[in-house]
C-alpha cells in the first residue's frame, strides 16, 4: 500500500467543480470526501478548495460556519490546495478590489487577470517539481500573482507570472489540474499529506 492510500481528502464542495477533484483524487489513490460542514472538515486530513467564484464562496463558508475551521486546521498544519477560486480563497491579498480571503498563504492575487469570463487557454508549463515533462495547465478566468511573501516558493510560471506557488502546507494553483488527464499535481499535493511538511505551517 502506498503512501498516499486511502488518504482522507477533503474536497470544499459549496460551489465549484468539485466532481471533478474527487475523481482525480480518488485516481491517484485517495480517498476523497465532500466538505460542506464544519464535521466534514473534522472528518479529513488534508482539503482541496476547487474552482468556482470566490465572492460566492466566501460568502458561503461564512454561512456554513467553515471559514474559521479552515483558518485554524491550515494553521494548526493541514495541507491545503486552492485551484483558481481556492487561490484567490487562500491568498492573504486580493488587489484591486475590496474582497475579503482567508490569509492562508502569503501572497497577492488579482482576479481575472488573464482573460474574462470566454478566455480560456491551454498552456504546456515548466514545472521542474513534477519532471521535464511540461504539464497541461488549464487557465479558465484565472488570477495571478503579484506578490509573494519571502517564505513562498515559486513552481511554476506564465508570462513571468506565478500560477503555482507554495507556503510549506499551503499549496495554489492558477490552473485546473483536475481537468485533465494528468495526475502529477494531485500526486505532489497528496505527497505533502504524507510528509512532515503536512505537520509545519509557515503560513502567517
Ligand atoms: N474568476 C473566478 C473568481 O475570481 C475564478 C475562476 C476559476 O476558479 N476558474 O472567483
Amino acid at each position: 500500500m502506498s503512501e498516499v492510500e486511502g488518504r482522507r481528502v477533503g474536497v470544499l464542495a459549496l460551489q465549484g467543480d468539485v466532481d471533478e477533484h474527487t475523481a482525480a483524487l480518488r485516481r491517484a489513490g485517495a480517498s476523497p470526501r465532500t466538505v460542506k460542514t464544519p464535521a466534514d472538515l473534522a472528518d479529513v486530513d488534508a482539503l482541496v478548495i476547487p474552482g468556482g467564484e470566490s465572492t460566492t464562496v466566501m460568502k458561503l463558508l461564512d454561512r456554513a460556519g467553515l471559514a474559521a475551521p479552515i483558518v485554524w486546521r491550515v494553521r494548526a498544519g493541514m495541507p491545503l490546495w486552492g485551484t483558481c477560486m481556492g487561490m484567490i480563497v487562500a491568498a492573504r491579498e486580493i488587489v484591486g478590489v475590496d474582497q475579503p480571503s482567508l490569509g492562508l498563504i502569503d501572497i497577492a492575487v488579482r482576479r481575472n487577470a488573464f482573460g474574462r469570463q470566454n478566455d480560456s487557454a491551454e498552456l504546456e508549463l515548466d514545472i521542474d517539481a513534477l519532471g521535464s515533462t511540461p504539464f497541461p495547465g488549464i487557465f479558465i478566468r484565472a488570477p495571478w500573482i503579484e506578490r509573494c511573501g519571502p517564505a513562498v516558493e515559486l513552481l511554476a510560471e506564465r508570462d513571468g507570472r506565478g500560477v503555482m506557488v507554495r507556503e510549506g502546507n499551503v499549496l495554489v494553483t492558477s490552473f485546473h489540474p483536475e481537468l485533465t488527464a494528468d495526475l502529477r499535481v494531485h500526486r505532489y499535493f497528496l505527497d505533502m499529506t504524507g510528509s512532515e511538511a503536512g505537520n509545519t505551517s509557515t503560513a502567517a
